[in-house]
């Protein structure tokens, strides 16, 4: 009899395993079956069966990119080598974040019937990108390495983002065997993953921090003889640019007026500012993430806090970074965030539908609306008016030194105010020279193809 019970004891011991282990496995299944079946090396999702691949298109439904038999791009070559960036190359050099981050969203994955394909439909990302303004962008840029890009400061959707030099995926060169240096960083998306010396659109950042912090700031003049003396140390001008208000100084980009100001700040305000306004900081959006910047004021000498507050010495800035600070400024001093996917589908489901994402405000209304006259002032009595494809713009201009024999990077950041163009600018051209001279052309190729597209 003993022996019998023991028997059922030990068999009931094990149903009572067997069930847990099935709960366990059901719980874990429900929670985690579909990053099982999504991670990035399942064949079944990312081989040769396809079930996860599907189209890229523009914002306008132009198609960018076909995945479901390898890689098919555009059939533009300007539009191949304007995405390139975006959507990556069949080597690997350039990697498609866009798919990567959506895949489960294209393929529209269930725990109860698994990986389905929706028979004939694919997959669909729609990217907020204009192929037509991305070609304007490239073309404008021409031979010149660097970036230019445009977003909605109210929306978020990124319209532009070219980063040069681009090649076409359908002809790759030889840039492995590159010695001319024509295609160095050609991997890189320039707009995400540089960090740019900023020059004087710094200023931006400094004249935020002043008319935050010093209440008297516009009822100030400051006096230019062309240098600031620090010791053995200075800062200078261009030209002795004399008695100027705070307003005028900003519009002269006046250096020693600037150094005057950092005086008054501090380096750990500056420092402050930067970080607040983003500057030091890196963004993350749609699986991409933009390098941060750099900024080394706190607790140095008082002319290096100057350079750093005329955007030298070690300042850095993230070309995405920056387009978002001065859309919130366009925006009445509440940043918005970018995005450059506007859709996911699979088959007939919208399986992510993108919305605007305030990033909270980072200066006052006032502030805001100050700089922003202020920035106007400059495009009306200084980069003129006729240059912006007919928008009313508001800017500050930059020429960075960086050193060595290499001329300077021009920089051009700032935005549009017209009603149905709500739209956020930044130009950087490594080794440009001038900023006005060389960006204003560029930029306003850029903004009148966006008129073209955002017509309404
Ligand atoms: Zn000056």
């Amino acid at each position: 009899m003993n022996r019998v019970i023991n028997r059922a004891k030990a068999l009931f011991a094990l149903v009572i395993l067997l069930t847990a282990g099935i709960a366990v496995f059901v719980v874990e299944y429900l929670i985690y079956s579909e990053s099982w079946v999504m991670f990035p090396g399942s064949p079944h999702v990312y081989g040769h069966s396809n079930t996860g691949d599907g189209i890229v298109t523009d914002r306008d439904g132009v198609l960018l990119m076909d995945t479901v038999s390898g890689k098919t791009y555009a059939q533009d070559e300007a539009v191949r080598k304007a995405m390139i960036h975006w959507l990556g190359d069949r080597q690997g050099n350039i990697s498609t974040p866009v798919l990567s981050h959506y895949a489960r969203e294209m393929v529209g994955y269930n725990i109860f019937s698994g990986v389905y394909d929706y028979g004939d439909a694919t997959g669909q990302v729609t990217l907020t990108l204009s192929s037509q303004v991305q070609k304007a962008a490239l073309e404008a840029m021409g031979d010149y390495k660097g970036t230019v890009a445009v977003y909605n400061y109210k929306t978020g959707e990124i319209i532009c983002a070219v980063s040069t030099p681009a090649y076409d995926p359908d002809n790759v060169p030889d840039i492995a065997g590159d010695t001319t240096g024509v295609w160095d960083g050609a991997y890189m998306n320039r707009f995400l993953k540089s960090t740019y010396t900023p020059g004087s659109i710094f200023k931006i950042v400094t004249a935020v921090a002043a008319l935050e912090t010093i209440p008297d700031i516009q009822e100030q003049t400051f006096t230019c003889a062309g240098t600031v003396e620090y010791g053995i140390d200075k800062v200078t001008c261009m030209a002795e640019h004399g008695t100027l208000t705070f307003k005028d100084a900003f519009l002269r980009s006046c250096n020693c007026s600037f150094a005057h100001i950092a005086g008054q700040l501090g380096g750990e305000t500056l420092q402050r500012y930067a970080k607040l306004l983003g500057v030091t900081e890196s963004m993350s959006f749609d699986g991409v993430s933009t390098n941060a910047g750099n900024l080394q004021a706190q607790g140095q000498a008082d002319v290096l806090v100057a350079w750093s507050a005329i955007g030298q010495h070690k300042d850095l800035i993230n070309p995405c970074q920056f387009m978002t600070l001065v859309g919130a400024i366009a925006n009445g001093g509440s940043g918005v965030k970018p995005y450059v996917v506007s859709q996911v589908s699979g088959g007939s489901y919208t399986t992510h539908e993108a919305s605007a994402e305030s990033m909270g405000r980072v200066m006052s209304r006032q502030t805001a609306q100050t700089l922003q006259a202020m920035m106007r002032n400059n495009v009306e009595n200084s980069y003129g008016d006729e240059n912006f494809a007919g928008f009313t713009v508001c800017a500050k201009s930059g020429t960075a030194e960086v050193g060595g024999d290499k001329k300077p990077n021009a920089m051009f950041a700032g935005f549009v105010t017209d009603e149905e163009y709500p739209l956020a600018f930044i130009v950087a051209v490594e080794e440009g020279g001038f900023g006005k001279t060389v960006c204003v052309p560029i930029l306003e190729k850029v903004l009148s193809a966006c008129k073209t597209e955002l017509a309404p």
